[in-house]
């Protein structure tokens, strides 16, 4: 049986990403340090070890253990606002300790490696719908660390035959039966507008309402997880053939942060409290991507394209939570 190493397999994508393999036969392990993934989301069935993808000796501990075929690399810190408050933090972990993730698999011979990038590596884009070939010129220490890495896993691939993907993803979110989105410290869209309808918070603020889009806020592509990791899925099919690939990840459709609370008060069917707040630092006005390329390479098709299915999805699980994986 094919076995594969899910670092972040604790966190809110590498989780789905973990459920689906398990759901489908595969064999999976998982490395994941806690740090913003949660143990309550480790899948029984899954091996698990604690630590982090900068440890060489646990890395070389865990490709002795098990015989990996393919590591899809989910681990990383993920606040853009953050990140330019705390550049060092971002280029270490989500630059250094990858290197290092690399260097264990080369060490151990495992030659195979699935990567999330996101649309942060394109900055302020020239065109949207953003297309694998725009200029990648990012404007935060998050999309940079991520972008710098992409460059590295080529290099590694010109150097030692490494193969990859490398997915970008634009804005994940939505929930599936056994995985929903939460983070410590949230700072995402979605699951802080559920917290203002829940009272849990007072409001929502919205982050600059003077881009130069229709109504003023930022827009985005939202991109329900579940999408997302079927394109991973349908890439580990290709990779022994096709040993180079990049895609975009998005459904193509942009929504504006006041259009995303819309949807929310729809499905909820309750009023967000909502302020009009200050731009963030390091925020595009539009990411919107082209996943043509995934679409006919993969034969990837979104399932659920539409921003109002996607919050369904992920208020369902706000009301009714998932069941707790340990
Ligand atoms: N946003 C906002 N208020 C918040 C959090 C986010 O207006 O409290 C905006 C943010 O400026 C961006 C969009 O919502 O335009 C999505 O932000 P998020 O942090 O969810 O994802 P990102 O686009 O940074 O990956």
């Amino acid at each position: 049986m094919t076995k594969y190493l899910v670092v972040g397999g604790a966190g809110y994508i590498g989780g789905v990403c973990v459920e689906k393999m398990i759901d489908r036969g595969d064999e999976v392990v998982i490395l994941d340090n806690l740090v913003t993934g949660h143990k309550e989301n480790v899948h029984p069935k899954a091996s698990f070890y604690q630590g982090d993808k900068g440890d060489s000796l646990l890395l070389d501990k865990i490709f002795s253990e098990h015989q990996i075929d393919t590591v899809l690399d989910f681990a990383g810190l993920i606040q853009v606002g953050e990140s330019v408050k705390e550049p060092g933090k971002y280029f270490q972990n989500n630059l250094g300790q990858g290197i290092d993730l690399l260097e264990g698999m080369m060490r151990n011979n495992v030659k195979k490696i699935i990567f999330s990038s996101t649309a942060a590596v394109f900055g302020n884009p020239k065109e949207v719908p953003i297309n694998e070939d725009a200029d990648k010129e990012p404007i935060n220490p998050y999309g940079e660390a991520k972008y710098f890495f992409e460059r590295v896993i080529k290099r590694f691939s010109e150097a030692y035959g490494l193969k990859y993907t490398i997915f970008r993803y634009f804005n994940a979110c939505g929930a599936t039966t056994q995985s929903k989105e939460q983070h410590s410290n949230e700072s995402h869209l979605i699951p802080l507008i559920f917290q203002a309808v829940k009272g849990e918070r007072p409001n929502i603020a919205i982050f600059g309402t003077d881009y130069d889009t229709p109504d003023g806020t930022c827009i985005r592509d939202y991109i329900h997880v579940s999408d997302l990791i079927d394109a991973h899925l349908l890439a580990i099919n290709i990779m022994e053939s096709s040993s180079e690939n990049e895609y975009n990840l998005g459904n193509g459709n942009g929504y504006s942060v006041k259009e995303v609370i819309a949807a929310v008060e729809k499905v909820a069917e309750k009023p967000v409290p909502v302020v009009m707040g200050e731009r963030r630092e390091g925020d595009p006005a539009r990411l919107v991507a082209s996943s043509d390329k995934a679409k006919k390479e993969l034969g990837w098709k979104p399932k659920y394209p539409e921003i109002e299915q996607i919050i369904s999805s992920a208020w369902e699980a706000e009301i009714n939570p998932p069941a707790l994986k340990n």
